[in-house]
């Protein structure tokens, strides 16, 4: 058939993984831990299976997970979503982006990203029919221009997609930038999509800044979160999204037809974890925070210019000290000679990107890292 995505291959994730496989590489590409998520949670998914809970889940997801999410969300950032009718469980962050794109997202409408932005916004905004306008942010700090931003504005703005913690510049959003954002689209008919799967690892002391606790911009804001970062659980794919009432329904349409409900053990499991041990998420930040400052030292000896990383599990290194090649061909080199696969920066970009960066996940047991960062020192 005449493709809808000519552009597209397999994602950058599945193509690093499958060469550090082929080559028997550490791989710090696609970003999941190599350790496991909590004992609890896996007894709690047992426990919901015996009990009988295998049916379908309500649409919108179960109650009691629901109810753990408001829970949440209110000691977090002072809203209080309600719980029938903002929240609504998704597979995964995944599709809460791709549902609330295709609910809001018209033949036409433009749509504002920052670059390098997470890979799967463009193709939902394309198959939507929406416009993609690319504001390009530089290394090493990655911030909003917010003059630059004002000048995309347009008649046919409809959605503004951001990301805190960044995924792959692990640079995070301010209060004040969501102060910009606001006095830029007040006056206007725009939505706000704030993909914040890694609010739980954020390392700076104003923390994770939600588009939620804005009271403004929430009513017109779609806050998406994931469970697979939060619990060390990439594959068990529960994720959600909070939104007000008129914006959730539309999403819920979406959603009801692409997957209509998700996996019922794991979203009761899950609620039993939200609820029995908040302090797994509450502690995630000093648990990431060892691994991000051992790989650190490690990497001192090398000649990889270390980023600033003030969020997610990925740490972005300069290459330019030790090679010409451009990321994508510096990464192929790294996994097969080396031995260490990574993600190059230009694939989250439109613009040619002519910085010398890759991205490494440090979602990995300290002997994993202590090993990577060995070979990477040899270089
Ligand atoms: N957004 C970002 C920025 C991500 O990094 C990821 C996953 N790594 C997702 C969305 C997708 O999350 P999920 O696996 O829950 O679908
Ligand atoms: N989000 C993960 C990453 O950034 C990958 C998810 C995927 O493989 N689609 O590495």
């Amino acid at each position: 058939p005449e493709s809808k995505l000519p552009a597209l291959g397999t994602t950058i994730f599945t193509q690093m993984s499958a060469l550090a496989q082929q080559h028997n590489a550490i791989n710090l590409s696609q970003g999941f831990p190599d350790f496991d998520g909590p004992r609890y949670l896996q007894e709690r998914l047992a426990h919901h299976v015996s009990q009988g809970a295998n049916q379908y889940a309500p649409m919108i997801g179960v109650l009691p997970l629901r109810e753990a999410i408001v829970e949440k969300t209110a000691a977090l950032y002072g809203h209080t979503p309600d719980v029938n009718s903002d929240i609504t469980v998704t597979t995964g962050a995944t599709e809460a982006l791709y549902a609330a794109i295709t609910a809001l997202v018209r033949q036409g409408d433009e749509v504002i990203c920052f670059d390098p932005s997470y890979d799967s916004y463009a193709p939902a905004v394309q198959l939507a029919g929406g416009v993609l306008k690319r504001i390009a942010l530089q290394p090493p700090g990655f911030r909003v221009d917010w003059r630059e931003f004002r000048g995309l504005l347009s008649s046919k703005t409809r959605l503004v997609i951001l990301n805190t913690p960044h995924n792959p510049s692990a640079t995070v959003w301010r209060k004040s930038d969501y102060a910009e954002l606001w006095q830029a689209i007040a006056e206007q008919e725009i939505y706000v999509l704030s993909d914040e799967v890694y609010e739980h690892i954020c390392f700076t002391e104003e923390g994770h800044a939600s588009v939620l606790a804005h009271a403004e911009l929430r009513q017109r804001s779609i806050a998406v979160s994931s469970f697979g970062k939060t619990f060390h659980m990439t594959g068990w794919k529960v994720g959600y999204c909070i939104a007000p009432a008129a914006i959730s329904a539309e999403i819920r349409k979406v959603h009801q037809y692409l997957t209509f409900s998700v996996n019922t053990p794991a979203q009761l499991a899950i609620a039993d974890m939200l609820r029995q041990a908040p302090e797994h998420y509450r502690e995630l930040p000093e648990f990431y925070r060892a691994r991000r400052d051992r790989f650190i030292q490690a990497l001192s000896a090398s000649r990889f210019k270390l980023l600033p990383c003030e969020g997610t599990y990925f740490l972005l290194v300069d290459y330019s000290a030790i090679s010409d090649l451009d990321d994508v061909s510096f990464c192929q080199l790294l996994t097969k000679e080396v031995g260490v696969a990574a993600i190059p920066l230009s694939v989250f970009c439109a613009e040619p990107f002519p910085h010398k960066l890759i991205r490494l996940c440090f979602a990995k047991q300290e002997a994993t890292l202590d090993a990577a960062a060995e070979r990477l020192c040899q270089l």
